[in-house]
């Protein structure tokens, strides 16, 4: 879509990047890390400073110990955590549960592996999950359970019940959880993210990932970090050293003190709560009908009021006519499915946003 939105000069609200400046401090400090010869490489479990800023983080937002030497690695951001938490563990015929609509790196990654793709379908308008479902859905086989909270696509969160079922489902068992959290910080409407940091039991079987993209407007940057108890993190690093080895290191040098500055990661869901708020009062002038989000970059909306296309060629419509990408829901499925949903990104400049509208409003 973001191809197509470039050929028809389409205003992209389809991929998930902010189109507004990043903090220049954080620039300002990257600059001084390369004047200051920071420039060769650093350990490659990532510069210890910056994975002892992360557990001072850790500790202060979740309350958990995490020990910088054993549990946290560096990496050329969430996805790549991801796929290397998966490589380190999978076997061929393993068994991984995933939530559809899902981020498009999951399943990829899980069969990569020689191992299977358990979808897990959730539904529209809520796409909540039903644990009675996952519970059938668990064999001798299941490996692996992947969570994603604040969801991409849907802008869903989980909530402490969720981790409580999913608890008492892996309790017992050797079934290990891979937790997405890189939109930590974008939580709305003074709810809590419930990060897996925060359940004991949960953690001493996850791997967790993070994007420093996300957190910071930067995510062209491709740096982020995966958290995971000792015995799995071993494994992890297997993979890590001879796959990526170290990451940049003069970023890694200004996170390090960056991170210390609390107020920029906790003010992040305000400001992009009221650029959610923003697009969604615009969106009233037109026929699309929003979903909730209470999280991430996204939120979805129906146009089952304005045409009986398909997702696909409906989006595919609206970037070339009207001149706005979005995403079609189907695109986050492996099975076909047509609830007439697309996804908006509004991490963007309220004038970008607004424009997008403008384009919006007559569409029939
Ligand atoms: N997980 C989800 C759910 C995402 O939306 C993204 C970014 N699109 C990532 C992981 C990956 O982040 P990064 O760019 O740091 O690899």
């Amino acid at each position: 879509m973001s191809s197509l939105a470039v050929k028809h000069n389409a205003i992209n609200l389809g991929q998930g990047f902010p189109d507004f400046p990043m903090n220049e401090l954080l620039i300002d400090l990257v600059y001084k890390a390369m004047k200051d010869n920071h420039n060769q490489y650093v350990h490659m479990n990532g510069l210890l400073l910056l994975r002892e800023s992360i557990a001072e983080k850790i500790s202060y937002l979740y309350s958990r110990p995490i020990n910088p030497e054993t549990e946290i690695t560096i990496t050329p951001g969430g996805t790549y955590a991801i796929y290397t938490a998966l490589t380190s563990v999978l076997q061929p015929k393993d068994e991984v549960i995933v939530f559809e609509p899902a981020y498009d790196s999951y399943i990829p990654n899980i069969e990569i592996n020689g191992a299977k793709a358990v979808r897990i379908p959730l539904s529209y308008p809520h796409y909540k999950i039903n644990w009675d479902v996952v519970k059938e859905n668990i064999t001798a086989a299941t490996r692996m359970i992947i969570i994603n909270s604040p969801n991409n696509p849907t802008g869903n969160i989980l909530q402490r019940n969720d981790l409580l079922h999913l608890q008492n489902i892996v309790s017992g068992t050797k079934i290990l959880i891979m937790s997405d959290e890189v939109y930590e910080h974008v939580v709305f409407d003074g709810q809590q993210h419930e990060s897996i940091l925060k359940y004991p039991d949960l953690f001493s079987r996850s791997f967790i990932s993070f994007s420093f993209g996300k957190v910071y407007n930067c995510t062209g940057w491709k740096i982020g970090y995966c958290i995971a108890p000792d015995y799995l993190m071993k494994e992890f690093r297997k993979v890590h050293q001879f796959n990526c080895f170290s990451c940049h290191s003069p970023v890694q040098f200004a996170l390090a003190n960056f991170l210390k500055e609390k107020i920029v990661y906790l003010e992040l869901a305000s400001f992009l709560q009221k650029k959610r708020d923003f697009l969604y009062n615009l969106m009233k002038s037109t026929k699309f009908n929003a979903l909730p989000s209470n999280g991430s970059y996204f939120q979805l909306y129906n146009y089952s009021a304005i045409s009986n296309e398909k997702e696909n060629d409906f989006a595919i419509r609206l970037t070339k006519q009207a001149g706005v990408a979005t995403i079609p829901l189907s695109s986050f499925y492996k099975s076909p499915n047509d609830d007439k949903v697309l996804r908006f990104c509004f991490a963007k400049n309220e004038s970008t946003l607004s424009e997008a509208v403008e384009r919006l409003i007559n569409l029939n």
